[in-house]
Formats: structure tokens, sequence, C-alpha cells
């Protein structure tokens, strides 16, 4: 699978994402399988956040990873309320714990709250430093934000992209591009809603004899510097997940999406889920 650099690794640019794991222990057997099946099919960045289940998210992944978190690439994030001196070492000994690992490779504030940002940096720092997590990024991040952050080294923002929420095309994209920053898109499908019945893409997967979402996948990972987590728990899902990553748009195929899915013009305030 095609890699790209994020956070000092070379890591795949399509990985799983695992918001809504972790809430039913009914599921968990399929939850932990499905994991373990995207890292087999090189799906093996998994992001993850303390809010996903309370906890359960993380429990779920720590499972998935047993004997194998050297293949993976783990990415979780902070609660904003926990995000203060006291509170992110704190949230991330817990996190660990339920990860069953002594190091998160890429740790990010989940969004922007009440919390100093220089504060929450600080704390961050310390954890590189005791060597807890690899590198610090954050979450649902506009340009304004990112630039508050100074010089500091932010490895990642993750933010909301896919064909319907295309807004960050017109400054924070090319910012973070510009800087070398990478942008990990989250909902790249959607949700699985509506994106994958619209005409367009269902053309374009006419055409590659692919899926909708595969479409979507190969839309938002069709530049530099942009990797997408979709979360799947269906096995069928999964493959077709990890195959969407040899999926090449043409010209036309990103001209019929742009019809249906204008690009945007001007700044608008960022999309978040
Ligand atoms: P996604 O866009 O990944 O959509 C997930 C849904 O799409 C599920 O219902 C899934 O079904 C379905 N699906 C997955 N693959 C396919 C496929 N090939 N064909 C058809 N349907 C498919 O939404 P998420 O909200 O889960 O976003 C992805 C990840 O991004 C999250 O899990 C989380 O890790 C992260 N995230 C981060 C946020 C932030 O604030 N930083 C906010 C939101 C998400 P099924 O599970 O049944 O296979």
């Amino acid at each position: 699978m095609r890699t790209m650099e994020l956070a000092g690794a070379h890591v795949p640019v399509i990985g799983q994402g695992t918001w809504r794991m972790g809430e039913d222990r009914s599921a968990r057997k399929r939850e932990v399988a499905a994991l373990r099946l995207g890292i087999e099919q090189g799906l093996s960045l998994i992001d993850s956040a303390e809010m996903y289940g309370e906890g359960g998210a993380e429990d779920v992944v720590g499972e998935a990873i047993q004997g194998r978190r050297d293949e993976v690439f783990l990415v979780s994030k902070v609660y904003p309320h926990n995000a203060s001196r006291q509170g992110v070492p704190a949230a991330c000994e817990r996190s660990l714990r339920r990860l069953g690992t002594e190091r998160i490779d890429l740790y990010l504030l989940h969004w922007r709250g009440a919390h100093p940002l220089a504060e929450t940096i600080e704390a961050f720092e310390r954890l590189r430093e005791q060597g807890k997590i690899g590198q610090w990024g954050v979450s649902n991040f506009d340009v304004d934000d990112l630039h508050e952050l100074g010089d500091n080294a932010c490895a990642a923002n993750q933010v909301l992209y896919n064909p319907e929420a295309r807004a960050i095309e017109f400054d924070l994209l090319p910012w973070q591009r510009g800087r070398g920053m990478p942008l990990m898109a989250y909902c790249p499908i959607g949700q699985g809603g509506e994106l994958l019945e619209n005409a367009a893409l269902l053309e374009v997967a006419h055409r590659h004899q692919a899926t909708p979402a595969q479409v979507a996948l190969a839309w938002v990972i069709r530049g530099d510097g942009v990797l997408a987590i979709p979360k799947a728990l269906d096995a069928d899902h999964v493959r077709q997940n990890a195959a969407a990553a040899a999926l090449r748009l043409s010209a036309d195929d990103l001209a019929l999406i742009d019809a249906a899915y204008p690009p945007a013009h001007r700044k608008l305030a960022l999309e978040m889920v």
C-alpha cells in the first residue's frame, strides 16, 4: 500500500478509525476481528481516542494489537477537558493502560477547549521526552488555531474531509501542505450515509468496477499529505477500504465529482461532526 510520512514513520495512506467501537460488549469480538483483518490488509494505522466508548474503543484496540504492537502505528486523543498540565499525563497513562502499550505513536488534542494551548503543548512535550508518545498533534484546528501553535512541532491535524465536506481545500489544506504538516481525514466516507448514494460517485465507481466508498477514499487521498481513517466493522468493508488505496481517479472522474460537490471558493467555517 502507498505510504506517507507521519510523525517520523511511514504509514499507509488509509488506516482504521474506531469511533463507535467499545460501546457494546457483545460487539467486541467482531470489532477486534475487524481491526486485525485491517492490519493484515495493510491498514496498520489505527485511530482512537479516550472519548470513544469512554475508553472502550482503546480497550478493543489493545486486544486487537496484542502481539502485533510493532506492526501498528497508534493514534489516540485527549479530551479537551483533560488537556491541562496535570490532566494530559494522567489521561495518557489511562490510554496507555487500555491500549496495553508503553507508547502512543501520535497523541492528539481532540478539539480546542478551555485549557491554554501552551499548557497542553508543555504536557505533550514532557510525554515525548519520557517516550510515552512519539509525537503530538491536534484535531479540528483551523488555520488561525494552527497559527497559535507557533513554531511548536505539531505533527498532524485531523479534520473532517470527504467530497461532501471540502471547505478545507480553500485554505487549511494548502496551508498544511505548504508546511509539510500531514492532514488526517476523518469521516472519509461520510459515515456511510448519502454520499455513497450520490450519482457521480456511483458513476465513477461503475467506471472502475469499484464501490462508491472506494471512490470516496481514493478521492480523499488523491493528493499529497492526506491520509484517510475510515471505520469499518464489516469484513467486506475492511477489504474494500484497503483495496481503495490502489484506485486512481482520472481527470474525468474528478470533474464529475466536482460537478456534484463543487470546491469551496471562499473561506467557510471548519466543518466538524
Ligand atoms: P466513516 O466515514 O469512516 O464511516 C463509517 C461508516 O461507514 C460505518 O457505518 C461503516 O460501516 C461504513 N463503511 C465503512 N467502510 C465502508 C465501505 N467500504 N462501504 C460502505 N460502507 C462502509 O465515519 P467515522 O465517523 O467512523 O470516521 C472515521 C474515523 O475518524 C472515526 O472512526 C474516528 O476514528 C475518526 N473521527 C475523528 C473525529 C475527530 O473529531 N477527530 C470525528 C469523527 C471521526 P461498518 O462499520 O458496518 O463496516
